[in-house]
């Protein structure tokens, strides 16, 4: 029986991750799910899991998942805050790091310097600190298995040896695919006034909203290449995006013989799911199989970086290095928030990053602390360009 912790149980990556477990449940048993503030779908969970702890954000909103455990006689150890995710991401033999955001990166890391194996959807721990990151999972010999679509399609599509990261040999390029997103054909300058509604309303994927504005602007995919850059050991000019709406090919790897390697799938995330958790062995996930014969012709472009700046600014952190890459980050997650919160417009999202990333300096990333100070001061930097712009 693996244990695993879910870190973000109640978000879409979460749910999705109990719905191939409860298929499986003489193969896996969870150890602690942790929310942030849903207690009540975090209360659901445990009646039907069973986990021996739980973790949440506040002390009330621990208080109130006690009390409701308690009237349904479940036996769960409740406990709040980011010493509590620590511990669980530590504890368990299978970690499932899905909060979203920079939040998700101490009790990430947490997992990664106890050795556990873990099944990485919070890519912000890598935008964040990927050389921090990556020494403490090769230091520990934990297991770091990649969740976003892309990035697991790209480790299947890599020659491998089992407990051991991918090997690069002979690959030439390591290709992400992009759906381009909700926007990818509508008016440059109509963007302007585009809803959080509109933004999220992914044409093939149902995500977070957080990420589902990301795939919008395809800061999403300026994060995977930063991703991907730590996890595959590529350089910025190694990586190349290709849009391809279909969204039916989840990325590629090209070998300097010639040969493209690509993994192909219906866009669920319950198929790089389940291959993470049962890796080097595949469990069903309950997707459907692929059929090619009713599909459509799948089409691939190149991005057009005037309709998508973030893109752009990404490649810029992953060049410039160091801090750049937790500026960039930050001051995307702050300007999400606010177009969320309807204070700033859509097109301000690239604005605001872009007005962090050429007004402040970065430096050395050595430490999580001096990622967390960068962190801090572009939250500071884009709150204080978005109070100015309302
Ligand atoms: P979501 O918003 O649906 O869920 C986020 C989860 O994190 C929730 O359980 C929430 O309670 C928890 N959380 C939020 N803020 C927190 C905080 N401050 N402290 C502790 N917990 C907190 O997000 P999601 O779409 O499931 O995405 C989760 C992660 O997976 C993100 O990093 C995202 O980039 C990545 N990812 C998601 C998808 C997808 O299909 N949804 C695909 C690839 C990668
Ligand atoms: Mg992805």
């Amino acid at each position: 029986m693996q244990q695993i912790t879910i870190l973000g149980a109640t978000g879409s990556i979460g749910v999705s991750t109990l719905d191939v477990l409860a298929r499986h449940p003489e193969k896996y048993s969870v150890y602690a799910l942790t929310a942030h503030s849903k207690v009540d779908e975090l209360a659901a969970q445990c009646l039907q899991f069973r986990p021996k702890r739980a973790v949440v954000g506040t002390a009330e909103a621990a208080a109130r998942l006690s009390a409701i455990l308690r009237e349904r006689d479940v036996r769960c150890e409740v406990s709040y805050g980011e010493a509590a995710l620590c511990e669980v991401a530590a504890e368990a033999d299978t970690v499932m790091a899905a909060i979203v955001g920079a939040a998700g990166l101490a009790p990430t890391l947490a997992a990664a310097r106890a050795g556990r194996k873990i099944l990485l959807a919070n890519k912000e721990a890598l935008v964040l600190s990927g050389q921090l990151f990556m020494d403490a999972v090769s230091h520990s010999g934990a297991i770091l298995l990649p969740i976003d679509s892309e990035h697991n399609a790209i480790f299947q599509s890599l020659p491998m040896a089992y407990d051991r990261q991918p090997v690069r040999a002979g690959v030439s390029k390591i290709v992400l695919t992009a759906s381009g997103g909700p926007f990818l054909k509508r008016a440059v300058e109509t963007l302007e006034d585009v809803t959080p509604d509109e933004a999220c309303k992914h044409p093939n994927w149902s995500m977070g909203r957080k990420i589902s504005v990301d795939s919008a602007t395809m800061m999403n995919k300026g994060l995977e290449v930063i991703e991907a850059h730590w996890l595959f050991g590529a350089s910025a000019s190694q990586i190349d995006v290709v849009i391809h709406p279909q969204s039916v090919i989840h990325s590629m790897v090209s070998y300097v013989d010639g040969s493209v390697l690509a993994q192909l799938g219906n866009p669920d995330m319950r198929t790089p799911i389940a291959h993470a958790l049962a890796f080097p062995e595949r469990i069903a996930s309950g997707v459907a199989q692929l059929d090619l014969t009713t599909m459509a012709a799948l089409q691939f472009e190149k991005p057009d970086y005037q309709r998508f700046p973030c893109l752009a600014l990404a490649f810029d952190a992953l060049r410039a290095g160091g801090t750049a890459p937790a500026l960039l980050n930050a001051a995307n997650e702050v300007a999400v928030e606010a177009f969320l919160a309807r204070r700033i417009g859509f097109r301000d999202i690239d604005r605001v990053v872009g007005r962090v990333m050429n007004e402040n300096d970065h430096g050395a990333a050595g430490s999580i602390q001096a990622v967390m100070a960068q962190d801090a001061v572009a939250r500071r930097a884009a709150t204080a360009i978005i109070d100015a712009l309302r």
